[in-house]
């Protein structure tokens, strides 16, 4: 049943008066109920995320991911969008029954979504650190075995398979200007630490790893930030803001977006993009500020990522569209793919595996 927002406000004013009359067993008799709404309305929450992303309508909204959908349009914490993606998408790869199972667990309190994330991650570390891709039968057994369980519990679980997977990073606010970052190194990255702590012994002066990053950071970007290679001044970063968020949480692939990257690493520096000629790519990085021109054409809203930005031809390249400034612009990955995906008029996975197979066609007539 709908009411508005009103109706909804001063259901919520009665509520709260009669909570002062209600006895202790009225209150928690009341309160059970309420928690197991909310894990109904969470599990409908993930089928509502799912239709999101497979549908991309976050992109069209000019959001360059689910994960800034979610933090900026449904205003999730950082910690709260994480857990319900992840959630979500361990959620999609399950066989129906064990899905349905799965969220009726949710529903009784017996999985939770921190679990469930754990899980999620631990696979995707597992296949991407050791190759091993877990069958929908196993995904299932494991999260019977995460059941009624802590977090604490779980890590021990997980550890107890693979110790090496549940290597997180965390991010926990200090101050309003301090951040508190935390981070596993293995040997080689320790190696190279203090390397460059040697080579560096001469302008550090405290030593401690805050000011090695630092001086590591600001060397890298003078080097590879794309706006001082193009000449531009402005190459200054962004005043970083601290988000009011969680104490602490996981740092995923998408929370990473790290602002002005290079994208030297992305298209432009492919075998595709080759052919367009730098004083071309620089007037269309200084016209675009180095940032994603996708705008939401209901409400104007613009991405500006300048996470993973790349060269996207207007009139594609595949279908005869040139290499020129008019026919260029800057898109993240996420609206290069979305546009890509309108223009084919096919899935991302079809459209991709078409591009690949173009620039082996293109390679191929270069040599
Ligand atoms: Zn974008």
């Amino acid at each position: 049943m709908r009411t508005s927002s009103g109706e909804h406000e001063r259901c919520i004013f009665r509520r709260t008066m009669n909570l002062k009359n209600a006895n202790a067993e009225e209150l928690v008799s009341t309160l059970k109920t309420l928690v197991g709404e909310e894990r109904r309305i969470t599990t409908e929450i993930l089928h509502y995320l799912s239709e999101v992303e497979s549908r991309m309508i976050y992109a069209e909204m000019a959001y360059p991911s689910l994960y800034e959908f979610c933090t900026r349009y449904l205003e999730y914490s950082p910690g709260s969008a994480y857990r319900r993606i992840q959630s979500m998408r361990l959620l999609r790869e399950l066989p129906e029954t064990a899905r349905v199972a799965a969220e009726e667990k949710i529903k009784n309190g017996s999985l939770n979504l921190t679990n469930l994330s754990l899980a999620h991650s631990f696979f995707k570390a597992e296949k991407r650190e050791t190759g091993k891709v877990y069958s929908a039968a196993e995904k299932v057994d494991l999260i019977a075995k995460i059941e009624n369980k802590s977090k604490r519990e779980v890590e021990q679980t997980l550890s107890a398979i693979q110790p090496e997977m549940l290597k997180r990073e965390k991010e926990r606010v200090l101050s309003p200007d301090l951040v508190e970052i935390m981070f596993v190194a293995n040997s080689a990255l320790m190696s190279k630490l203090a390397r460059a702590r040697e080579v560096l012994s001469h302008s550090l002066v405290e030593g401690t790893y805050a000011e090695l990053f630092e001086t590591l950071v600001d060397t890298f970007l003078e080097h590879k930030d794309p706006m001082v290679k193009m000449g531009e001044t402005s190459a200054k970063p962004k005043a970083f803001k601290i988000p009011p968020a969680e104490k602490s949480g996981p740092v995923s692939a998408e929370k990473s977006t790290v602002e002005g990257q290079s994208s030297d690493g992305g298209a432009w520096g492919s075998k595709y993009s080759r052919y367009i000629p730098i004083k071309v790519r620089r007037q269309v990085w200084r016209r675009d500020r180095g940032s994603c021109t996708y705008q939401d054409p209901n409400t104007g809203q613009k991405c500006g990522s300048r996470f993973k930005v790349e060269l996207d031809h207007i009139e594609p390249h595949g279908l005869g569209g040139k290499n020129s400034i008019e026919n260029l612009r800057l898109r993240c990955r996420t609206h290069n793919l979305f546009y890509a995906q309108k223009v084919y008029g096919k899935s991302p996975a079809v459209w991709l595996g078409n591009l690949q197979t173009e620039r082996k066609l293109k390679a191929k007539v270069k040599t």
